[in-house]
């Protein structure tokens, strides 16, 4: 059994937001922890599974609103293990995928500190589920990239758009809701099909998921209209053409099938 010695520090992937998709050695590590710092997109099913005596420390971590900064996480998570506390530092899916993983264990290195990682499940896995397809497709999506799209306030994101507009990849885009725009016009403008088929996908996973199928040159408007306030997650390439026969994809017009709407929203779910 998993438990945590005091004085160390665990990074643990809360996954993308359901309960059921911690692994048993998270909801283990979660149990025997004395204080855990947790970020903004861990959801409350997951924190309901700490003990009663944990102590729960929110550090943020959703870009554009108030959190401490990364050297003030750093800080706190030294200073409590070097107080004999069992940490748990619980991050939204798995915490080496940007997660600022690094700057936590050099942190926790660098004061001499035990320190391990617990991996999760990634945002894109859950989407993928959500949609019910496949990320990869023999022949035809040979490759799938993590990019993260997120941009300082007013700036456009600098990305290399020749590298990511491989018609035989499928992109996942972390942090991209704002970035939709210079998304689409980069990969286009680095050759990529303006019908290449696109999913946007807002809190996956979770009970008010929202799954929304469009094309490359409409993501903008897609990304503007149908997304609202959750994380929510960018699939570009052609593995995204792929159609649950018995999901939301089949509710209404999708973009796909008309190129002059931006589709229906089409949500499992309470929404
Ligand atoms: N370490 C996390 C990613 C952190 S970056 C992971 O492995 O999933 C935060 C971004 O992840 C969000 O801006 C969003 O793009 C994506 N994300 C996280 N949870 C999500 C969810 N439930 N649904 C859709 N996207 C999600």
């Amino acid at each position: 059994m998993t438990a945590i010695d005091r004085g160390t520090v665990w990074l643990v992937g809360a996954g993308p937001g359901d309960p059921d998709l911690l692994t048993r050695k998270a909801e283990r590590l979660l149990q025997s922890a004395s204080v855990i710092f947790y970020d903004a997109l861990v959801g409350p099913g997951v924190l309901a599974l700490a003990p009663p005596l944990a102590r729960l420390v929110p550090v943020g971590k959703r870009s554009g609103r108030h959190s401490k900064d990364q050297k003030t996480i750093d800080a706190l998570i030294v200073e409590a293990a070097l107080a004999g506390e069992r940490v748990v530092r619980l991050k939204g899916g798995d915490p080496s995928i940007f997660g600022r993983a690094t700057e936590e264990l050099d942190a926790c290195r660098a004061a001499g500190i035990a320190v391990h990682v617990c991996p999760g499940i990634t945002a894109a896995s859950a989407a993928a589920a959500d949609l019910g397809l496949s990320l990869t497709l023999r022949g035809l999506a040979r490759r799938l990239t993590f990019v993260t799209a997120h941009t300082v306030k007013g700036q456009s994101v600098d990305l290399d758009w020749q590298a990511l507009a491989d018609p035989q990849a499928t992109l996942a885009v972390y942090m991209g809701k704002a970035a939709a725009a210079d998304v689409s016009a980069g990969l286009i403008g680095a050759g990529l099909a303006p019908d290449t088929p696109v999913a946007l996908v807002e809190n996956a996973s979770l009970p008010e998921r929202s799954t929304f199928h469009t094309r490359l040159d409409l993501l903008p408007l897609a990304a503007r209209t149908a997304l609202g306030d959750g994380p929510a997650l960018l699939l570009i390439g052609e593995a995204l053409r792929q159609r649950d026969p018995a999901g939301p994809a089949q509710s209404g017009a999708s973009v796909l099938a008309d190129a002059g709407t931006t589709g229906v929203n089409s949500s499992y779910g309470s929404r």
